[in-house]
């Protein structure tokens, strides 16, 4: 299928494809079992300015929109999504910056992300806070020219290995969901240290890390927004980077495709290869259709949101929801063409399926996105009725 990609997307994919072929193949099992941060890959990522790819020009980047950075997170994560998701997290992090960021602080923080010499991270989450965003317990109280952070993040990508985070604590619990703020916090800031580092079962190379704030002082500056839009800055985040999950999701089914294509011409049994037989092209027929339908749909919400559109919330969460759903159902087909090989770790679909399995839980578990979906159709409904 050809999707009409621009010079730029092309570039991007092809040079994505080369840096996955030729720096992460090599070294995606073993990152997997030592589990361990991915350095090199983030440094030849940077050196082929991926990182650029989300910031705006005038602070060293780019410029791209969401399916540039879509084609770059597909490559990579159709070599490995530990890897891709180490590098999708600094966007992830940092697109708070890009949206609701002043000059100073876009000027302080960007030129450094972009050019992969800084990572970013985003931290809501915590113990207590999963789906429900409003069980935050993090607090950040306003002392003079600083605002003093208190609490605990758990679960958080590039968490220890970023440098630049995007922190969701409350300012006045009084207001309720409007009580929220949103903060950059700098590594290295007193008070501000690193807790549990999890044991993964998928996306193993990646760190998934606690951060810990005690009496944490954050200078003033480093507010996003306004105080009281916490949620409504990581609403709109998300709301940005969930087709990027899709995506991730995509890559890692079409690495598993493309494995158990290749498998299925070269297994004899029976005296032919197992591509010659009807259950096994049927099972291949259905994966391609669906990562062809996950492609298809990524790429026009990504085009729909860089249009300009205000609120894509619904096709946002859609773009995410599908591939996920696909990429575990890919690779679990994946792993069934390959019969006893695909269980073991000789072979990268067993990885990949264990990778798949948490784009249906992060930036929003696949039923709880389906609640947004859900509210928008009925409210889109209801609207049509009235008008
Ligand atoms: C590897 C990893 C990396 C992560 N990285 C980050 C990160 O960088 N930054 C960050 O902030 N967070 C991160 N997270 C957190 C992630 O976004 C949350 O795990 C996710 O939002 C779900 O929250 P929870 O795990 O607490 O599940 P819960 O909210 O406890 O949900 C448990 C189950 O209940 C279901 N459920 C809950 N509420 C509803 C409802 N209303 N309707 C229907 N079903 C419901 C869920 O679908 C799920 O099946 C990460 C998590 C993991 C595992």
């Amino acid at each position: 299928m050809d999707y009409f990609l621009t010079e730029q997307q092309l570039m991007i994919r092809e040079t994505a494809r080369q840096v996955a072929r030729e720096r992460i193949v090599p070294v995606r099992a073993e990152l997997d079992e030592k589990e361990e941060f991915p350095w090199e890959v983030v440094k030849a990522c940077a050196a082929a300015d991926l990182f650029a790819i989300w910031v705006p020009e005038a602070y060293g980047g780019l410029g791209g929109g969401i399916l540039d950075l879509c084609v770059c997170v597909e490559e990579l994560s159709r070599a490995c999504a530990g890897v891709a998701v180490s590098y999708a997290a600094s966007a992830l992090g940092t697109i708070p910056i890009v949206l609701f960021g002043s000059e100073e602080q876009k000027a302080k923080y960007l030129p450094d992300v972009a050019a992969g010499r800084k990572l970013g991270a985003f931290a809501l989450t915590e113990a207590g806070a999963g789906s429900d965003a409003s069980g935050v317990q993090t607090t950040a109280r306003r002392d003079g020219d600083h605002y003093v952070l208190n609490g605990t993040k758990q679960w958080i990508t590039n968490g220890g290995d970023a440098e630049t985070y995007t922190v969701v604590a409350i300012t006045d619990r009084s207001r309720g969901p409007r009580g929220a703020s949103a903060f950059i916090v700098e590594k290295g800031t007193p008070g501000f240290t690193f807790g549990k580092k999890e044991i993964k079962m998928g996306i193993r190379s990646s760190s998934t890390r606690e951060l810990v704030f005690t009496d944490c002082r954050v200078p003033k500056e480093n507010l996003l927004g306004r105080e009281g839009q916490g949620f409504i800055i990581a609403m709109k985040t998300l709301d940005k980077s969930r087709p990027g999950i899709g995506a991730q999701a995509l890559g890692i089914a079409q690495g598993a495709f493309d494995e158990a294509v290749a498998y299925s011409r070269q297994r004899v049994q029976f005296g032919h290869p197992i591509s010659s037989f009807q259950a096994v092209q049927h099972m291949l027929a259905n994966m391609a259709i669906k990562i062809e339908a996950s492609r298809s749909l990524i790429y026009s919400v990504a085009r729909f949101i860089d249009s300009g559109v205000k609120d894509y919330s619904k096709e946002s969460a859609m773009a995410k929801v599908f591939p996920s759903d696909t990429a575990m159902e890919v690779t679990t087909d994946a792993v069934q063409i390959l019969g006893g090989y695909g269980y073991m770790r000789d072979y990268p679909v067993e990885k990949m399926m264990r990778d798949a399995k948490i784009t249906q839980i992060y930036e929003g578990t696949n039923q709880v996105i389906r609640n947004v979906i859900g509210l928008a159709l009925v409210k889109e409904f209801a609207k049509h009725v009235q008008a």
